[in-house]
């Protein structure tokens, strides 16, 4: 849990379309900015998993919408994720020296180690950076779920949730001048009001095992030290 001192081990999850900055493919600026600040947490001794969304590439909702086969276009959406995956791991190792491993749910050794929970453990242990790739490697499923599933495995404190707003609001803030942003809300009333925080599968996973979420915006420089430190920003879930 949460400790005066921040968190030991945190999951990161980054949205794959703030990834490719509203593009399609890898925008090496936002790349840039999550490496850097990795690298920040890293050095100061904490153990860094990351979860990596694919949005910028495809997702498998929208091919299907194009005539795809479902399960097809979300097994080519899984192998979106694992570019991103490799971006970040360039930008770990080139600029900050940071040893890193990509762990795949869908194996392809010359890239990718296999994902092994017990060996993720151990990387982390040595100071290394994991970064998940190809979600769950099960169609229907989400990236969202993929970072739940996998700090409960391998015992993150907290769920990181990087994102494009700093937090949950009552209702968008986009549309709503009226929206009202929590600075903490439990698991219990995220459902009961409704919010968004991630989808329904991912979130009943953390609801289910007490699993904190933090929502914060990733794009603020240093967000990502703050979190970790346990700094009162974005919007925390927990139980
Ligand atoms: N996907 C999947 N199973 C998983 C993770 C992802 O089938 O376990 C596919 C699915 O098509 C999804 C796409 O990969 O839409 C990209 O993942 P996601 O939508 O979670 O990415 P994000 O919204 O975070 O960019």
């Amino acid at each position: 849990g949460l400790s005066e001192d921040g968190y030991g081990r945190v999951l990161l999850k980054l949205g794959g379309e703030m990834f490719g900055g509203g593009a399609v493919g890898v925008d090496p600026n936002v790349v840039g900015t999550v490496a850097r600040q990795i690298a920040e947490v890293v050095a100061g001794g904490v153990e860094v998993a990351v979860v990596i969304g694919g949005g910028n590439f495809f997702r498998g909702a929208e091919l299907q919408q194009r005539g795809m086969e479902r399960a097809r276009g979300d097994y080519m959406s899984m192998l979106g994720t694992v570019m991103n995956c490799l971006a970040l791991q360039d930008f770990l190792e080139r600029e900050h020296d940071i040893d890193t491993r990509v762990m795949t749910a869908i194996e392809m050794g010359q890239v990718a180690e296999p994902y092994i929970p017990r060996r993720a453990i151990r990387h982390m242990e040595k100071g290394r950076v994991v970064i998940f790739g190809a979600g769950t490697g099960m169609p229907y499923f989400s990236t969202d779920t993929a970072a739940a599933q996998r700090a409960l495995e391998i015992g993150c404190e907290v769920v990181l949730m990087a994102k494009g707003v700093d937090g949950v609001y009552t209702a968008d803030p986009k549309t709503d001048p009226t929206a009202e942003r929590f600075d903490a809300v439990s698991h219990r009333e995220v459902l009961e009001r409704g919010l968004k925080v991630a989808d329904a599968t991912a979130f009943s996973l953390c609801m289910d095992n007490q699993m904190p979420i933090l929502v914060f915006n990733l794009l603020e420089e240093g967000n990502i030290a703050r979190a970790v430190r346990g700094e009162k920003i974005g919007t925390l879930v927990s139980t």
